[in-house]
C-alpha cells in the first residue's frame, strides 16, 4: 500500500513543494490551506504524479477543525503515516506595538496547531505501528531576532514538543522531528522583503542582502529542495531511530 501524508500549509511555499516531492514518491497526499486554488492546485498535483490527492481549508485557529482535518484524512485514504505540521504565519514589529490579536494568533497556527494535530493522528499511528511527524520549525526555533517576538517564541516551543512527542512515540515507531530552514524564498518571505523594505527605508535588494540574508554564512536563499529531501529523508521505514532531532538549515547562521 502507498502511504499517506497530511502536510498542513501546502497549497503554497515550502509545504506545497514538500507536497511534490511527496507525491513523487507515490504517496496519498492530503493537501491542506487557505489559498483559493487549493483544490486545483491539489488535483493538478496528483495528475501529475498519478496519486491519490485530497484537499481541505480548515482553519487551523480552531481545534475542532483540526481534529476534522485528520479524520478527514483517515476517513479517505483509510491510513495516515505522515503528518507534515508546516503552516505557519509571520508578523514582525517591536514589542510595545505588537498586537496581541497578531501575538495570539502565531502561536495558536505555528505553535498550538503542531499540538492539535499530533495530538489527532496519535491512536491511528500507534495502532499502525508506524507515524513519522515532521514539524517544519526555522532556524529561529533555536535562535531569535528582534521584533519577531510570536514567531520566536512559537518556533521554539515547537522544538519542546518535538522533543516530548519523540519520547512519547518510540515504544510505537512514532518518529517525531523538526527541520529548521534559514530563509526560503516564498510568499511568507516576499512578504516580509516588502514590509521590511519600508521599515528600514531600504530598497527590496538591500533588505535581502544588509538584513535577511545578513546571518547567514551562506548568502542564499535556502532551496527548496533541501528541505524536501529532509523531509523525505524523515518520513523513511529506515529512520526509525531519528527522532527527536532539530535538523539546520540555515547556511550556517547558527554555526556562529
Ligand atoms: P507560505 O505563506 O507560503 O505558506 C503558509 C501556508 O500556511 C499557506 O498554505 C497558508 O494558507 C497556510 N495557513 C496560514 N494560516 C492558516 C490558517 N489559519 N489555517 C490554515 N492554513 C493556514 O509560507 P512558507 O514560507 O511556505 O512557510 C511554511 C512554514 O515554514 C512556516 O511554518 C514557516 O514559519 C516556516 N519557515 C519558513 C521560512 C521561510 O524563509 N520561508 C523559514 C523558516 C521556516
Amino acid at each position: 500500500m502507498n502511504k499517506t501524508v497530511l502536510i498542513t500549509g501546502s497549497t503554497s511555499g515550502i509545504g506545497l513543494g514538500i507536497a511534490n516531492q511527496f507525491a513523487k514518491e507515490g504517496y496519498a497526499i492530503m493537501f491542506h490551506g487557505l489559498e483559493k486554488n487549493g483544490a486545483e492546485i491539489a488535483k493538478e498535483v496528483g495528475e501529475r504524479y498519478k496519486v491519490k490527492v485530497a484537499f481541505s481549508n480548515a482553519n487551523l485557529l480552531q481545534a475542532e477543525a483540526i481534529e476534522g482535518l485528520v479524520e478527514e484524512t483517515i476517513k479517505t485514504f483509510g491510513a495516515l503515516h505522515v503528518l507534515v505540521n508546516n503552516a505557519g504565519i509571520q508578523f514582525v514589529s517591536p514589542i510595545e506595538d505588537f498586537p496581541n490579536k497578531k501575538y495570539e494568533n502565531i502561536i495558536a497556527i505555528n505553535m498550538n496547531a503542531v499540538f492539535y494535530a499530533s495530538k489527532a493522528v496519535w491512536k491511528q499511528m500507534k495502532k499502525q505501528k508506524f507515524g513519522r511527524i515532521i514539524n517544519v520549525s526555522s532556524v529561529h526555533g533555536i535562535r531569535a531576532s528582534e521584533f519577531k517576538s510570536a514567531y520566536v517564541t512559537a518556533k521554539h516551543g515547537v522544538i519542546g514538543m518535538t522533543k516530548v512527542l519523540a519520547l512519547e512515540g518510540a515504544a510505537f515507531n512514532i518518529t517525531c522531528n523538526a527541520i529548521c530552514p534559514g530563509y526560503v524564498k516564498t510568499p511568507l518571505v516576499i512578504g516580509q522583503i516588502k514590509d521590511q523594505a519600508k521599515a528600514h527605508h531600504m530598497t527590496e535588494e538591500e533588505v535581502v542582502e544588509k538584513v535577511m540574508l545578513k546571518k547567514q554564512a551562506v548568502k542564499q536563499f535556502v532551496p527548496l529542495e533541501a528541505i524536501t529531501d529532509m523531509a523525505i529523508l524523515l518520513a523513511k521505514d529506515s529512520s526509525t531511530t531519528i527522532t527527536g532531532s532539530s535538523f539546520v538549515l540555515d547556511g550556517g547562521w547558527s554555526a556562529q
